[in-house]
């Protein structure tokens, strides 16, 4: 007998496991925050330097994805908060159930703010909700004002967009400018950041941003 299982159905099941997800996060009142961006975007330094500033007020918890190894959770685990890794084995994004698993290894009445660090990948991720309340959207100049175009359905589910590493602009013809009115044309309610979380420049308008998400 052959069964098949279509794309629809599997979808169907996660946005069940991803509901679920988001009411134990709201019962224990914990605001969650998807990261999802292509490897080397810099969400795990943006992570790390919004932990230095944040930590001092906002109970924060890491879930961490990656297809393989533990190096992003080990970086996160210095700052001694709670952090979750999930390794995939292969698989391009996380799922609702992956998530489910790491909300219980966290102490989630102990905490405000999840962060979960989406596997390096700018297409997947964008299509499965985890139950996170915001997904953020991750990229660098490096990569060319061209992505939001191209890739144009996590800029439509994005609450913000981090552009980082605006210290190596000057070695780019990234047009920012460019870029953030496409952005605005895909999705006209986003908040969009240009930052470098090597020098620090801007990081406030970001994690200011996260503040205020946190009381809403
Ligand atoms: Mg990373
Ligand atoms: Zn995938």
């Amino acid at each position: 007998m052959l069964k098949v299982i279509l794309n629809h159905d599997l979808l169907a099941e996660n946005a069940n496991q991803a509901e679920e997800n988001r009411s134990i996060l709201d019962a224990n009142e914990v605001l969650a925050i998807n990261l999802i961006g292509s490897p080397g975007a810099g969400k795990t330094l943006l992570l790390e330097r919004t932990l230095e500033v944040l930590g001092e007020k906002v109970r924060i918890g890491v879930i961490e994805g990656d297809i393989a190894t533990v190096r992003d959770a080990a970086r996160i685990e210095r700052y001694g908060i709670p952090v979750v890794q999930i390794n995939t084995e292969g698989m391009c994004h996380l799922n609702a159930r992956m998530v489910r698993r790491a909300l219980c290894e966290l102490p989630l009445h102990e905490l405000d703010l999840i962060f979960i660090e989406n596997v390096g990948n700018l297409v997947c991720p964008a299509a499965f909700d985890l139950g996170e309340h915001h997904k953020v959207a991750v990229m660098s100049v490096t990569e060319g004002s061209d992505k939001p175009l191209k890739y144009p359905r996590i800029f439509e589910k994005a609450s913000a967009v981090v552009v980082n590493k605006s210290d190596l602009l000057r070695y780019t013809d990234f047009d920012f400018n460019e870029c953030k009115t496409e952005l605005l044309q895909i999705n006209s309610t986003l908040n969009v950041f240009l930052v470098s979380s090597t020098t620090g420049a801007n990081l406030h308008l970001w994690v200011d941003w996260c503040s205020e998400t946190i009381v809403r």
